[in-house]
């Protein structure tokens, strides 16, 4: 069983629940959304076999892998998540939420994207929810989102310091006004790490 890899990095996870925390990142290719403040570049990788995965990751001393994209949900399989659980592993994911997410996920991140609706209707739970944010979008009830332990609004970093400065701004502004929210900020990006 092959997956098309971007690229496999270990990190600190940069924001969200599990921010601070050390992890696997295995990045794959793919993605069935087109953001146009899409920072991440998933569009050729190579096949790898899922046993050559698993020896690349088997040099790091973590046993956290976090599947992202693009949408890791478009090539990632019962098979492969309970492969990798076998191995040990614990296997958080970032998606966009237009798929039904595994049972067999150790922990389900989804990020709604435009018309956010659709999200409760797929995914009625996961663990956590987090909604990128630029100056003037509007602002969901937490009702209307997955049942989740944290809610995030996460200000969307652009190249320009002052517009991510405004989008900061913002959030801060909207989590104030909407509590349930929570602020959180790509650490990775402000302390320079992958
Ligand atoms: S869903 Fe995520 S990876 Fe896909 S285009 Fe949008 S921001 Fe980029």
């Amino acid at each position: 069983m092959n997956l098309n890899v971007k690229e496999i990095f270990y990190s600190l996870q940069g924001e969200g629940g599990r921010q601070g925390e050390a992890s696997i990142f295995i990045r794959l290719t793919q993605c069935n959304l087109k953001c146009t403040f899409c920072d991440t570049d998933f569009s050729v990788g190579i096949d790898m076999h899922i046993d050559h995965i698993l020896s690349t990751i088997k040099q790091f001393p973590c046993k956290w892998i976090i599947w992202t994209g693009g949408e890791p949900t478009i090539q990632l399989t019962d098979y492969v998540i309970s492969f990798f659980k076998n191995a040990g592993y614990l296997q958080a994911i970032e998606s966009n939420g237009y798929t039904k997410l595994s049972d067999w996920l150790d922990y389900t991140v989804v990020s709604p994207k435009g018309n956010t609706d659709y999200a409760k209707k797929i995914n009625p739970q996961v663990d956590e929810v987090r909604l990128s944010i630029q100056r003037g979008d509007a602002i969901p009830n937490v009702e209307e989102m997955p049942e989740a332990k944290y809610y995030f609004l996460s200000p969307i970093f652009t190249d320009g310091r002052a517009a991510t400065k405004t989008n900061i701004d913002y959030c801060v502004e909207q989590v104030k006004l909407h509590p349930k929210w929570r602020l959180s900020l790509q650490i990775h990006k402000l302390i320079g790490i992958e």
